[in-house]
């Protein structure tokens, strides 16, 4: 009776000790890329443990440059969620080099994410001609869901999670790979997931009702960021100042894209916190565009579960702001 009874006042203090804590183990050690990844990942994990971040604060994944402490965190995680070598770039040799321990999930690849091809052509085409960065015209399109090797995705839109849909195929797969990696939490992931799908349904009613008086009314973006976001609520973003944000436009692309806006009928020209504003400035002088900003990131936004909304719902209204009068 009493070699019984030994091992209960043991689990008594275990207990006691983990009651400031809901999860049943040690929870994995998680790296997100970027700041919405990162939010949906908190979101997942929320109650068992927090998720480190790489791309902080106004820092942009297309300009990005790895830190000593981001390869530190690297190489202690077990999982690294990320959009995949199309988008953060910065991420490719590191993931391999540094994350050797860490299961890598790209979630450009998820199940039930939908991909939408690159806009080319118009307004939305790079006329920088002459520099090394070749794009390639002949390549097919039909191909884009074929993986043949790690940058299949070239030609391919990777803001993926301005799309409410998208986001809750991410959702389902992070809670997937954090519960093949971390079973115990399992109930833990599986609530947080369902709880979060919800709320990112009834964030794409709001934005559906909000958004629905400025439909169709054309804007110009500072990069092609948005199409996700355009598709789903019948926006039309008519063109980009710069098609890859890594450069900065020619002078040449600025005056093109000063011509373009009294063509196109833009009523708003949206400059994003990552990149320099003055350009925006430029680009509108002299033209009846009204400015705005644009954040496909979360720049000024605080790191977490709440950042995905508060995200999708500034987007939303400086859309409806700068169109709606
Ligand atoms: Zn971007």
């Amino acid at each position: 009776m009493r070699a019984a009874m030994r091992p209960l006042p043991l689990l008594a203090l275990a207990v006691t000790l983990g009651a400031a804590l809901p999860a049943l183990a040690e929870a994995p050690k998680v790296v997100a890329s970027i700041k919405p990844v990162h939010s949906l990942v908190a979101a997942v994990m929320e109650g068992v443990a927090e998720p480190a971040l790489i791309v902080r604060g106004a820092a942009s994944p297309h300009t990005y440059a790895m830190k000593p402490s981001d390869a530190k965190a690297l190489a202690a995680a077990d999982l690294v969620f990320w959009i995949g070598p199309e988008l953060e770039g910065f991420l490719d040799k590191p993931v391999t080099a540094n994350a050797r321990q860490a299961t890598s999930v790209t979630l450009l690849e998820a199940p039930g994410v939908t991909l939408l091809d690159a806009r080319e052509g118009g307004a939305w085409e790079a006329h920088d001609h002459g520099h090394e960065h070749t794009h390639d015209h002949d390549h097919k399109h039909d191909d884009k869901h074929a993986h043949e090797d790690d940058h299949g995705h070239d030609e391919v839109n990777t803001h993926i999670w301005l799309s409410p849909a998208n986001a809750r195929a991410m959702v389902a797969a992070i809670a997937e790979a954090l519960t093949a990696k971390d079973p115990a939490n399992a109930a833990a992931y599986t609530a947080n997931a369902e709880r979060t799908a919800r709320s990112i349904d009834a964030l794409d009613a709001e934005l559906k009702a909000a958004l629905a008086p400025v439909a169709g009314r054309p804007f110009v973006v500072f990069h092609d960021a948005y199409q996700y976001f355009e598709a789903q609520y019948g926006l039309n973003g008519v063109g980009a100042i710069t098609v890859n944000p890594e450069r900065r436009p020619s002078a040449k692309r600025l005056s093109e894209i000063r011509a373009k806006i009294g063509g196109l009928g833009a009523a708003c020209v949206f400059a994003e916190p990552q990149f320099e504003p003055a350009l925006v400035n430029t680009i509108v002088e002299g033209t009846p565009a009204k400015k705005g900003v644009l954040d496909p990131e979360g720049a000024d936004l605080k790191d977490g579960p709440g950042l995905y909304p508060a995200l999708m719902r500034n987007i939303a209204a400086s859309l409806k702001d700068c169109l709606g009068s």
